[in-house]
């Protein structure tokens, strides 16, 4: 059985000893390879390796770090064919979305490229008699990044493609259930030019996380995945005095207007609800029409539309999506379409039971639709993730803006209109952190940030963009005076103010 190393000092790792987890094929239902599941000893190896490279690697001027990145770059689009594919075989997504997945984390790439802009300091001039100040964003040294198996290569890029570019070593933990497109990017780092310790991958489970969450040696962890373990991980790390950032589950809701162009909506909600077998953050798993007129029309298109879909393996190019990711995953999601039966939710399409011709084996769900779903209900307070969409009805554009902003998680929204003043005011009104007006999976682009609300991010700092320049770098402020002459004169007890 072929066993994914881990990647440290710039070479694959084995595990000699100690647990292994299994790597499936969702298509197939077959392990296809064994991972190791590190403990404190290969956590502490990396950052040792980390804290070697770190300081030689931050004292580079910034466009050659830079130049690292723009290479890392054309190695990964060069190899798209080849990691999408992989990524596939291991997450069970069809291979254009998975060409999708490497290309949202290269746009962050491209937005590391201009670290040596995004990393500028500020100065003042003349702040007080021959004073100058001067603010520096330096690097933290060495920090981590835990990822969630839902964007195997986006999320990995989101994080260590801007601390690198700002100068830190990065110790990557991936998701256990599909770690060799992150392993596979560390390789290419080291051909783009990268220094061997500066990015490394430890696979693990919790006994991983619970080693980098520990280690006095680690500056900073950004985390992505479920909310409770999110939680976790905001306390645990800054309990132990890093800077935490822990992004979270997500609920997000589709509003539909009595004025959207109902086509479009239509096709873009069955997109976001069943593309990736509905396992992205940024789903669209509850759609909200207003007015009885508007929920009747949408519930008739939408199952129409459902009855074209195709579900395949992750290689069907006609596929509109595949398995998801391992069996546990396909029970959880197939207990809450029971769950949502007994708790009185009308089940206008079943899913539960699916099988592929040829691929009985395989972990797919077929796409499940609800109506009539109320927000007592547990199935619409808890994050599914899988091809289940759920209608909430509402009977006023107040009761569609109270819903989201209500819902515990707050990640993102989208709503459907064509009134712009109604979209504006819904906009600045909801509790939510990310907001689509006819965008149904609003993920912002590189150079804004990715954060939601609630609880779907713990922390104050969201990822890339700005935000994570600064997440990823402190400021040291220098305030500086060169006397013409030796300072003459007597010692000041008062704090210095510059009159
Ligand atoms: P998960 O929470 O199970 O795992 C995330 C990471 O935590 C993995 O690396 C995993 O190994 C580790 N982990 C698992 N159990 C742990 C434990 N008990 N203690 C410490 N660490 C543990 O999430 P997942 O199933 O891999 O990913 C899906 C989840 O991620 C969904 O909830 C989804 O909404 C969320 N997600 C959020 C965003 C966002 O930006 N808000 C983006 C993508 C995915």
């Amino acid at each position: 059985m072929r066993e994914i190393p881990h990647f440290i000092d710039g070479r694959a790792v084995g595990q000699a000893t100690g647990e292994q987890g299994d790597v499936f094929n969702p298509s197939t239902g077959e392990v296809q390879a064994r991972v190791g599941l590190a403990g404190p000893d290969l956590v502490d190896a990396a950052v040792q390796a980390a804290l070697r490279a770190q300081p030689a690697w931050a004292a580079q001027n910034p466009q050659r770090r830079a130049r690292v990145m723009f290479e890392f770059k054309r190695l990964v689009e060069a190899r798209m064919d080849e990691l999408a594919a992989l990524l596939s075989s291991e997450h069970g997504k069809v291979v254009a979305d998975s060409r999708g997945d490497v290309q949202r984390g290269l746009e962050v790439v491209e937005f590391a490229c201009g670290v040596p802009h995004a990393q500028k300091g500020e100065y003042t001039e003349g702040a007080g008699p021959g004073i100058d100040v001067y603010s520096m964003r330096q690097p933290l040294g060495v920090v981590a990044g835990i990822t969630p198996f839902n964007f195997p290569a986006m999320i990995p890029m989101w994080m260590f493609a801007v601390a690198i570019a700002c100068g830190n070593a990065f110790i990557l933990k991936p998701s256990e259930k599909d770690p060799s497109v992150p392993l596979r990017l560390a390789e290419l780092f080291i051909e783009a030019g990268g220094p061997p310790g500066i990015l490394n991958v430890v696979h693990g489970a919790k006994p991983a996380v619970d080693a980098i969450l520990t280690h006095p040696d680690i500056s900073a962890v950004s985390f992505v995945g479920s909310s409770d373990i999110a939680a976790y991980v905001y306390a645990t790390g800054a309990a132990h005095g890093k800077r935490v950032q822990a992004m979270g589950g997500a609920k997000n809701h589709g509003i539909v207007l009595p004025d959207a162009d109902l086509d479009t909506a239509v096709k873009d909600i069955i997109g976001a609800a069943y593309g990736s077998a509905g396992e992205r953050c940024m789903a669209l798993p509850v759609v909200v029409p207003v007015g009885e007129r508007t929920a009747e029309a949408l519930r008739e298109r939408l199952l129409a539309e459902i009855g074209t879909l195709r579900v395949g393996v992750a290689t069907d190019p006609d596929a509109q999506y595949g398995p998801v990711v391992t069996a546990a995953h396909r029970k959880r999601i197939e207990d809450y379409i029971a769950l949502g039966v007994r708790e009185g939710a009308e089940l206008v399409r079943d899913g539960r039971g699916f099988a592929l011709q040829g691929h009985e084996a395989g972990f797919f769900v077929g796409p499940t639709l609800f109506d009539r779903v109320t927000p007592e209900m547990k199935t619409y307070q808890d994050e599914i993730f899988g091809p289940v969409l759920q209608i909430v009805r509402a009977e006023s554009f107040e009761r569609a803006v109270e819903l989201p902003s209500r819902h515990a998680y707050g990640n993102g929204v989208a709503i459907f209109t064509r009134d712009g003043r109604a979209a504006r005011d819904f906009a600045a009104r909801v509790n939510v952190g990310m907001v689509g007006i006819n965008v149904p999976i609003p993920v912002p682009v590189a150079y804004h940030t990715f954060g939601g609300w609630k609880r779907s991010a713990f922390g104050d700092a969201n990822q890339h963009g700005m935000e994570g320049v600064r997440f990823y770098t402190k400021v040291k402020t220098v305030t500086a005076r060169w006397p013409e002459s030796r300072m003459e004169g007597e010692s000041s007890f008062i704090i210095p103010t510059m009159r």
